[in-house]
């Protein structure tokens, strides 16, 4: 599969074959969009491009050949992915709910040296906009010192976040847009097996993002099971596990903020459904704990008060 595989993004794919198409491949490009419209599809299709063994003219990566399938499973040792995940095993800094510049000190020796099986070591980096200030300053002297094997893609929401010459130093901007909703829903019929009518569902409700299509898909799963309640306990405990990692409040803040959010929209389809004053009353929940946190209230304390709130019975649930 090559960039005619990534479906929904006409003009970035568009754009992408024709910085194909120079001989010289581009050494840094910033993909910009939302989260779960085919950024990081792009960047590893790049990826399988530029190592690929049997590259085609127009479209790049076969994605058959050993070396696009290894970066496919994110396995090549010449396609690095630094993210969240990655930094976590290398740094054990997850805490810091930023990437941070330790975890880029550690990998850039690694990327200096001559790739192992072919011409090019590629590096993406996803979540751009997490980027510390020092990180991003940092790699704007490593990208200006990097070696000509080494190409980059970086991966962000927008331009905004990221220091103007960076964004300026990169040799193409490539803009990703939210998925519409046909090909959204064909994608997950093709994709994820689902059935035809719960696609355009989901499709619906997602804001043409494939990522939060997947996860209504999932929380649907789980109602339709033993829990049905809008508001699962586990997971209000595990995200207030992970913010009391964080060492950015602000970070915090917004994790809690976008998981609310989630939450109200969830509440209010399940409530138009079903008429369930229980889930009338986890919506009032919702809305008091959001105001709360626009109120400036600590995001640790509110989840700890929404399970609490939860295990009255008034809250209409046994699911603690
Ligand atoms: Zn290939």
């Amino acid at each position: 599969m090559g960039f005619s595989g990534i479906l929904g993004q006409d003009q970035a794919v568009s754009l992408l074959k024709r910085l194909w198409a120079n001989s010289s491949k581009p050494s840094f490009l910033l993909f910009f969009g939302p989260r779960g419209v085919g950024r990081k599809l792009a960047a590893v299709t790049w990826a399988q491009a530029l190592l690929c063994r049997q590259p085609d003219e127009q479209d790049g990566g076969c994605g058959q050949c050993e070396n696009c399938r290894q970066i496919g499973k994110s396995a090549h040792p010449d396609c690095t992915l630094i993210d969240f995940s990655y930094q976590e095993k290398l740094t054990d800094t997850s805490a810091a709910g930023r990437l941070v510049i330790d975890t880029l000190r550690e990998t850039i020796p690694l990327l200096k040296q001559h790739p192992l099986t072919g011409r090019h070591s590629v590096a993406i980096v996803d979540g751009a906009e997490d980027l510390t200030l020092a990180a991003q300053i940092s790699l704007l002297k490593i990208l200006e010192e990097s070696p000509p094997h080494l190409k980059w893609i970086w991966i962000a929401l927008d331009e905004g976040r990221l220091l103007p010459t960076i964004v300026s130093r990169a040799s193409g901007r490539v803009y990703f847009r939210p998925l519409e909703k046909q090909i959204l829903a064909e994608i997950l019929i093709h994709k994820t097996n689902t059935g035809p009518e719960t696609a355009s569902s989901l499709a619906e409700k997602a804001g043409g993002s494939l990522e939060r299509a997947q996860m209504l898909a999932e929380n649907n799963a789980g109602q339709s099971s033993a829990d049905p309640s809008a508001i699962k306990p586990n997971e209000i405990y595990s995200l207030s596990q992970r913010i009391a990692r964080y060492r950015s409040a602000a970070r915090a803040r917004k994790d809690v903020g976008a998981f609310l959010e989630e939450l109200e929209t969830e509440a209010l389809c399940q409530w138009r459904t079903t008429g369930e004053l229980r889930i009338l009353n986890q919506l009032s929940l919702i809305l008091q704990t959001r105001q709360a946190l626009a109120a400036n209230i600590t995001p640790s304390l509110l989840l700890e008060h929404l399970l609490l709130d939860l295990s009255q019975p008034a809250a209409g649930s046994q699911i603690l």
